[in-house]
């Protein structure tokens, strides 16, 4: 029987939010075809990780010091034996800085096709179907792409909570290859600062985009986000321009979030910025192009530019 395995990300002892969403798509393709879903979890103590894994047929898991915290070498190691022993038609990986790593290894180890930035899936057959999300948002590619294959998936488009379902598969545990000469150490692991706020624990989030074109716009949406009760946040433009701080940074090189109610003003919607709000409970969307990719993540949007919005906002917040 064909097997879609999906690569486990961790964290300081927990899985990672972006692997119950591959969980989840890989449930959905294998229930559809008949097929089984392998996780691979490799740590330097996979058991309570793969505690955590109920929608998969089986665990397999990889013990070896040298694979927690995060070393790409390691994994990139266990990951490419484990896809040259086992031949899965499908590996699904986050589109994540770890999946970055991870995503080339498995389709040369595979000699298998990789379709990144991939937002939806199907099998057809002998071949998967993919959109992906491309030239940052900007276009939308539909590939079909002969198995086996490998998909770095964008976070922020499955239901993690359909990936924490599930009665629970075996455990398999699988001897590492040699990790003793990586050429490739972790040294320390560093916390950004949080710079007084911390967007992690935000219930409410008004984020400014490129769409403001300007440092000295920032406070029409300050004052918005203030009468919100929202904590103020940016787009990487925003920070990278230095309108505002590091820690306020929202996606793949920010901050991950997952408040109530995000509100994305002036935002396209890159995948980037996906990565790290896409899970919020809430999405309203303000952006002048009604193409923008933010409006496929969002629940409610508008085309409003947003200098006629946000005072209207801000009178009637007032009031
Ligand atoms: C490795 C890597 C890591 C990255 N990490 C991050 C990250 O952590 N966070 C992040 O955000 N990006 C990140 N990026 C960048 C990402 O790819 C995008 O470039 C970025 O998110 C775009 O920011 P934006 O949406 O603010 O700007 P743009 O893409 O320029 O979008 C601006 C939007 O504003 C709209 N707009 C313009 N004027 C108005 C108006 N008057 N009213 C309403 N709407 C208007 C436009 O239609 C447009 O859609 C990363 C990229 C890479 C390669």
């Amino acid at each position: 029987m064909s097997v879609i395995l999906v690569t486990i990300e961790s964290r300081g002892g927990a899985v990672l939010p972006i692997s119950f969403e591959l969980l989840a798509a890989a449930r959905q393709l294998a229930d559809a075809a008949g097929w089984q879903v392998e996780a691979l979890v490799a740590a330097a103590d996979p058991a309570p990780l793969a505690a955590e894994i109920k929608a998969a047929d089986r665990v397999l898991t990889v013990a070896h010091p040298a694979l927690s915290p995060y070393n790409p070498a390691a994994q990139a190691a266990v990951l490419k034996s484990v896809v040259a022993a086992r031949r899965p038609a499908l590996t699904l990986c986050g589109y994540t800085t770890a999946g970055l790593d991870l995503a080339p290894v498995a389709a040369a180890a595979g000699q298998a096709a990789l379709v990144a930035y991939a937002t939806a899936l199907s099998l057809e057959g002998e071949s998967l179907k993919a959109t992906s999300q491309v030239y940052g948002g900007k276009l939308t590619a539909a590939t079909e792409t002969a198995l086996p294959a490998v998909a770095a998936l964008v976070p922020g488009r499955w239901s993690e909570e359909a990936g924490r379902a599930g009665s629970g598969g075996s455990v398999e545990a699988i001897e590492p290859p040699a990790l003793d000469a990586l050429g490739c150490a972790v040294v320390a692991e560093l916390q950004p600062e949080a710079g007084g706020v911390d967007l992690t624990q935000a219930d409410k989030i008004l984020c400014v985009g490129r769409g403001i074109g300007d440092k000295d716009k920032i406070p029409v949406a300050a004052e918005v986000a203030e009468l919100l009760g929202a904590a103020l946040a940016g787009s990487r433009p925003i920070i990278d321009s230095g309108w505002l701080e590091k820690a306020r940074q929202v996606g793949k090189s920010g901050t991950k979030v997952k408040p109530k109610l995000y509100v994305a003003v002036g935002v396209s919607g890159a995948p980037e910025h996906l990565e790290g709000m896409g899970s919020a409970e809430l999405i309203v969307a303000v952006n002048s192009d009604a193409q923008a990719p933010i409006f496929g993540a969002a629940h409610f949007g508008t085309t409003c530019d947003l200098f006629d919005l946000l005072p209207a906002v801000a009178e009637r917040l007032r009031q």
